[in-house]
């Protein structure tokens, strides 16, 4: 009888010597929310976790249509030439409210699904923009045990999602298009605070002009906040990546900011910081999703909404009563 403990053994040793479908299969296993991979989900994390925390991570958002993929095709080819081995993996918060995707359809990055430097990995599924993220973190620990260098999240830039993946990567990229200089009047002012670069795309063709203009309309705005723990400046800069134009400035722009800031030591500190952050949403999602799922809860809370209705309990009493049922 095969001894499930071995298989997983062996799947965690073939990861660690960087074999890419022993790394999907180990993914799988994580992202599963089937009680039977439990113990072996731990086990891989458990294993991988000593090997991680070495590669760069980048988030990339931007509205649908903005060319992140085309962009992730042009960076991804451009690192690969440098050998560096680069895993992309995907947050997309419409999977998990439409059950359609914005990013997830297989013809994305078809080149360089090829690049055998490359590891893609199409969105995790889930019930809850939350859940799909901690998958997509403990993704990037396994990613990096099994030595890739660089792990891109990229994610559509609408509401929750970019603050999700910028808090957990290293450096946060955001694609612009041209002639984004009257959308800057009602573009949130927190994405933009989020952002160590800006790239405005398709600055390409009868877009140049368009674009430069975007794009001193953006540094004028960075200008407006200070500089924080970083020392980070914010960059602001034009590419073409249909053109492969502007690639490897962005690339350079990355290696500034991790140089200055693991000088300053303000690298690591995010890190920590990102880490307490996810433990706490952890604790705060488990604790939640085993309150909502009790059978007595539901129920109660069922017979509760109805009196809310009628106007004979107030949200407050409701609450008071139900979380006491948990004790
Ligand atoms: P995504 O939805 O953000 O992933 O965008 P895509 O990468 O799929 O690009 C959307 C469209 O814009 C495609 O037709 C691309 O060919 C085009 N595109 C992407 N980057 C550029 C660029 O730098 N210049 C031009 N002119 N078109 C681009």
């Amino acid at each position: 009888r095969r001894n499930k403990t071995i298989d997983v053994d062996d799947l965690i040793s073939s990861l660690l010597n960087k074999n890419i479908s022993a790394l999907s299969r180990a993914i799988t296993i994580v992202e599963s929310e089937h009680p039977k991979h439990t113990a072996q989900a731990s086990a891989i994390t458990k294993a991988c976790l000593p090997k991680a925390n070495k590669s760069i991570r980048i988030g990339i958002t931007g509205v649908p249509g903005v060319g992140k993929s085309t962009f992730i095709e042009a960076f991804g080819h451009h690192l690969s030439r440098q050998g560096k081995r680069i895993a992309v993996l995907a947050i997309d918060p419409s999977s998990s409210i439409t059950k359609g995707s914005i990013l997830g359809d297989k013809t994305r990055m078809e080149d360089l699904v090829k690049n055998k430097n490359v590891f893609i990995r199409p969105s995790a599924s889930g019930n809850s923009l939350g859940g799909v993220a901690r998958k997509t973190r403990e993704s990037i620990v396994l990613c990096e045990a099994a030595g890739f260098d660089v792990v891109i999240i990229e994610t559509v830039g609408v509401g929750q999602s970019e603050t999700t993946v910028h808090s957990m990567v290293d450096f946060f990229l955001l694609l612009k298009l041209p002639g984004a200089g009257d959308e800057l009047q009602g573009i949130k002012r927190g994405i933009i605070e989020m952002a160590d670069a800006i790239a405005i795309n398709k600055a390409d063709g009868d877009n140049l002009k368009k674009a430069k203009v975007a794009q001193t309309d953006f540094k004028n705005a960075l200008h407006l906040y200070p500089n924080n723990k970083s020392e980070w400046q914010p960059q602001v800069s034009l590419c073409s990546a249909l053109n492969k134009v502007g690639i490897d400035a962005i690339w350079q722009q990355v290696l500034d900011y991790v140089q200055i800031t693991s000088a300053n030591h303000y690298f690591n500190e995010k890190r920590h910081e990102q880490n307490k952050y996810w433990l706490i949403q952890t604790i705060e999602s488990q604790l939640k999703a085993d309150f909502f799922n009790k059978p007595e809860i539901k129920a109660a809370l069922k017979e509760q909404l109805q009196l809310l209705d009628l106007n004979k309990t107030t949200p407050f009493a409701a609450a008071e009563y139900l979380l006491k049922l948990k004790h």
